[in-house]
């Protein structure tokens, strides 16, 4: 029997609720989510980095474009292709949340990994900044024309697989819910989609055919 969820189950990226899992071992812990937000939903915390095996504390990493196109997540320093592992984490931990049944998400701005699209992606690894690193009060920080590597910005890995994977999911950062309109609008999404899946629930309960359209199942 499933379990039955009464506030809407929200994912966020662990460090904004003040879990010590970033690359330094600290957290961005934000007020607003942990106090204001979090009265009214259930989080399912989850920080790629971390779950992805690469422990805590860790070489920040920064997202880098290869001579073929494809965008690969490397190590500042070292220069350590951690691609594969960071994508196995993602194919087994979006099949993971689909069964969570979230209403929306809330990601941490500026990361490699959880930036929802505001990553820069570097042409040379070895001059480049990790996202990460930088301060997320600082425009200038995730800026490609402050970069002398950066080409342009883009989505962190498992954001935009989260947003490939449930396009329909109300998905935010922390740094855009900064502004109350935002933040009203994502609080609104988020409680209307809660109301959503809680319909088509309660319909295929009493016997009517599963939804096919429904995120999550397929
Ligand atoms: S931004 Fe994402 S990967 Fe980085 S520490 Fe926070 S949860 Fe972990």
């Amino acid at each position: 029997m499933q379990r039955e969820y009464q506030k809407p189950r929200v994912g966020i990226s662990a460090c904004l609720l003040g879990e010590r899992v970033r690359y330094d071992g600290g957290h961005k812990r934000d007020a607003w989510l942990v106090e204001v937000l979090g009265r009214d939903v259930e989080w399912v915390p989850v920080c790629p980095e971390v779950e992805a095996g690469f422990g805590t504390p860790r070489e920040p990493i920064d997202l880098v474009r290869g001579a073929d196109n494809t965008i690969r997540l490397v190590a500042v320093d070292t220069q350590h292709d951690v691609t594969k592992p960071m994508q196995r984490f993602i194919d087994r931990r979006l099949e993971e949340l689909a069964a969570e049944r979230l209403s929306g998400y809330v990601l941490k701005a500026g990361s490699p990994s959880c930036g929802l699209d505001d990553v820069p992606i570097h042409d040379d690894g070895r001059n480049a900044r990790s996202a990460e690193t930088a301060d997320p009060a600082d425009a200038s920080s995730v800026n490609p024309a402050n970069s002398e590597s950066s080409a342009f910005l883009d989505s962190g890995l498992f954001a935009k697989a989260l947003r490939s994977r449930f396009p329909n999911l109300p998905i935010e950062d922390e740094r855009r819910l900064a502004d109350p309109e935002r933040r009203r609008r994502f609080v609104e999404r988020v409680f209307a989609y809660h109301r959503h899946i809680s319909a088509t629930r309660s319909f295929e309960n009493a016997g009517g055919p599963a939804s096919e359209s429904r995120e999550g199942t397929k």
